[in-house]
């Protein structure tokens, strides 16, 4: 039943009864880094991953199959509200850390500012944040995308950003041996990029830490005010069945589930719901952009890494751009839908370059669990966040115009190639709402934020919630508002001084 210090739950013949000292509930960017501080420091710690263990040749290149194995709720997971948009997030040992594109980012300064200012965080200063990002840094093995790896689709993004005077740069990448296949979402079939159950798991494991795979946790067990351990069920191969079930008691449980799951593992263990601040704020950086068509250019864009060139010269609008890859499937189902010949429209597809702007998102947005056991987000657009949509779209557009696409196309339901800067304020112009654009978020957030002050948040900026001071939160759930860059560095680094604080309460 154990292979390299991991339990494979999808093999247990019998309920499996423990007791540990710490049970960490979700193996990605939180859970592992949290993992990792406590048994640094000693302490028993058993960590719940709901998905498999996976190497490298495991992954497949085909999309349907992918998503199916790997991505939440089986690659359904979706946003509704106003609109209605794709929210992958990954169920695998190593979370979100396994499909991501590997982009790096510092916590921005000014947030960590409003973290230690507003919020009550002691820990958000330079003196005490930065050389745990530092650690997270190097441990992760981050360095810019080498120019060879950057591919066509992303130079033509960097020069359309160049072109408009912004100000941009290459993207950092925790990918060590990447060799520019493009095909991140799906799992790194070359392991050349450095995730977490790659790098802190097997760290922890040396170090004592135990980990069980296919668990998925559906309760926290609490008694007069205090946590006393979780339950839930040990799946099979395919996440669909139960073989049997776990019980495990502990001095304090950590949720790191992530910003959907994390907020309905809360709720339907009864600790909190809707009205204690749980699943009451969700944001996720909602994207939009432009397609660029560029006759002049052969962008090849299934070469290179996903995603190599930012511009945050609209961060103080609040979004970032950023250039990325689009696969054939969903390019050919963009065309289809704006009534495009299909035989013409896949020739140019390799002229085709993308870059989107990546929005912080002030919407108000819930997220509870439907009749029918899935999550459900609700999102309702302000319209402060549908101009950011717009601007971002109309910005990009221009920029890749003056490096001379002959057409763009924007993410607006159904529209198809607009060949002029005037056709696409035409088209941004009609947008009424955000059921008029095609978008993605794939940074779900802020679920269960910090304040000092309970009546402002249900977590205390020590990450225990407030009312059930053994119960601690360390993912992207954390976050007060939305974090504007892409996140996984910062929970990295925060799920690091959450073990301190965790430590600190045994
Ligand atoms: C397609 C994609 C691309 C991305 N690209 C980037 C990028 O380039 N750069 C970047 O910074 N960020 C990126 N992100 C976001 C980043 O990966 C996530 O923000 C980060 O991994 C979130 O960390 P987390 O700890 O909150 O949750 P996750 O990493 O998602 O981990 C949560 C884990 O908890 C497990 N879990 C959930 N419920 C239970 C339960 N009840 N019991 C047991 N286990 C459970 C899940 O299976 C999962 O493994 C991307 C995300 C996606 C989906
Ligand atoms: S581009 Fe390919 S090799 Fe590079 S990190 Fe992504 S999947 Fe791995």
């Amino acid at each position: 039943m154990t292979a390299n210090g991991i339990i494979d739950g999808a093999r247990a013949q019998a309920p499996l009864r423990e007791r540990t000292q710490v049970v960490v509930i979700g193996s990605g960017a939180g859970g592992a880094n949290v993992a990792l501080r406590l048994v640094e420091q000693g302490i028993r710690v058993i960590l719940l991953e709901l998905g498999d263990q996976y190497r490298p040749e495991d992954f497949s290149q085909e999309p349907a199959a992918a998503t199916t194995m790997l991505w939440r709720e089986f690659g359904m997971r979706m946003a509704s509200g106003d609109t209605h948009f794709p929210v992958p997030g990954a169920n695998a040992l190593g979370g979100s850390t396994v499909i991501n594109a590997g982009i790096c980012f510092r916590p921005p300064e000014h947030m960590v500012r409003l973290w230690h200012d507003e919020h009550g965080a002691a820990w958000a200063t330079a003196d005490r944040l930065n050389p745990v990002v530092d650690w997270v840094w190097e441990t992760m093995a981050v360095r810019p995308v080498p120019e060879p790896f950057l591919g066509n689709h992303n130079l033509a993004a960097r020069d359309a950003f160049a072109a408009m005077g912004w100000q941009y740069g290459v993207i950092d990448r925790n990918a060590p041996g990447c060799v520019g296949c493009g095909v991140c979402y799906f799992g790194c079939p070359s392991g050349g990029k450095r995730s977490v159950d790659k790098a802190q798991i097997p760290a922890a494991i040396e170090l004592g830490l135990r980990v069980i795979t296919r668990a998925r946790c559906d309760r926290v067990l609490v008694d007069g005010g205090r946590a006393t351990g979780v339950e839930g069920v040990l799946l099979d191969r395919s996440g669909r069945n139960r073989r049997t079930t776990f019980h495990i008691d502990a001095d304090a449980i950590v949720a790191s589930c992530g910003g959907i799951d994390t907020p309905i593992l809360l709720q339907e263990s009864g600790l909190a719901n809707i009205d204690d601040g749980v699943g009451a704020q969700f944001h996720v950086h909602p994207g939009t952009g432009c397609v660029a068509i560029l006759p002049d250019r052969e962008t090849e864009i299934w070469r290179g890494v996903p995603q190599g060139i930012y511009s945050d010269q609209f961060v103080e609008d609040g979004y970032l751009f950023e250039s990325s890859n689009l696969p054939a499937s969903a390019f050919f189902t963009l065309g289809v839908r704006a009534g495009e010949n299909p035989d013409k429209w896949m020739k140019l597809y390799r002229h085709i370059a993308l870059a989107g702007g990546m929005i912080r998102d002030e919407s108000p947005a819930t997220v509870t669990r439907d009749a029918l056991g899935k999550s459900s987000v609700k999102m309702h657009f302000t319209d402060r966040d549908l101009r950011k949509a717009v601007e971002a779209m109309r910005n990009v557009g221009r920029a890749y115009f003056a490096i001379g696409a002959s057409a763009v196309l924007p993410s607006i339901a159904g529209v198809g190639l607009l060949r002029s800067p005037q056709e696409l304020d035409r088209a941004l112009a009609r947008v009424r709402s955000a059921a008029d654009l095609d978008l993605y978020g794939s940074h779900p957030q802020s679920t269960v934020p910090f304040h000092h002050d309970p009546k402002r948040a249900p977590l205390r900026p020590d990450f225990a919630l407030h009312r059930y001071p053994n119960v601690f939160v360390a993912d992207a759930s954390v976050f007060p508002v939305a974090l504007g860059v892409n996140p996984q560095i910062t929970i990295m680094a925060l799920g690091r001084i959450a073990g301190d604080y965790v430590a600190a309460a045994l």
